[in-house]
């Protein structure tokens, strides 16, 4: 069977999607075709970017999954504020951050150290926690990087709402020719 292309995630209540869909929509507006937005709709808090699973480590995978979530107690995060990775300057990724308690981070690192016993390695980078809206292609030229810069710098974001975190998901995602689609396998609920 083939490997399945898959990441750990946090849904996000269709509101706050829509609030990303009106802020994408104002964005692509004022800036070039190089900066390519997320569908609304496929935007989520990335816990853990798994790659390649096989399909017969679905199962312990899940279970791992369900067990170390299953530990946590429901927390809320806000949706708040706007900036680019690695900088607005050289803005590569766009994203809408979000503000979170503690729980978080542990959740993260708990998920990460499971998964990794199962061999999916761990990023490099700290955990950033936050809200890809588009991402600048690796094509842009200078003067796209200088305008899509310019109206990041001038855009601001203020809060646009809470995210109550119930559960936490197994998405698969396929690259197909229009963009990656994105399908919940697993749901894990906290405690
Ligand atoms: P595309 O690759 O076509 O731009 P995508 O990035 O939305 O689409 P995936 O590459 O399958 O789709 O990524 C799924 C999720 O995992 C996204 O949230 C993405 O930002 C995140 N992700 C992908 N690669 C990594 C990585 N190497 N490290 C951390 N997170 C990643
Ligand atoms: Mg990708």
């Amino acid at each position: 069977m083939n490997a399945i292309r898959a990441f750990i995630a946090i849904e996000l209540p269709q509101p706050i999607q829509s609030r990303l869909g009106e802020i994408i929509q104002e964005l692509k507006s004022s800036t070039p075709k190089a900066l390519r937005w997320v569908p609304p709709g496929n935007i989520h808090l990335t816990l853990k970017f798994l790659g390649n699973v096989s399909p017969t480590n679905l199962t312990s995978l899940n279970q791992a999954l369900s067990k170390t979530v299953s530990r946590h107690r429901s927390f809320e995060f806000s949706v708040a504020g706007f900036g680019a990775f690695p900088n607005k300057l050289r803005p590569r990724v766009v994203w809408v951050g979000v503000a979170a308690p503690e729980e978080l981070e542990l959740l993260h690192h708990n998920i990460d150290r499971e998964t990794e016993r199962l061999g999916y390695h761990s990023e490099d980078r700290n955990f950033s926690p936050h809200l890809t809206l588009g991402r600048v292609s690796q094509h842009a030229s200078p003067v796209e990087v200088k305008q899509i810069a310019d109206v990041l710098n001038g855009y601001q974001v203020g809060e646009l709402g809470k995210v109550n975190v119930k559960s936490v998901h197994l998405y698969r995602s396929d690259l197909q020719p229009g963009g990656a689609v994105y399908s919940p396998l697993f749901k894990a609920p906290l405690e």
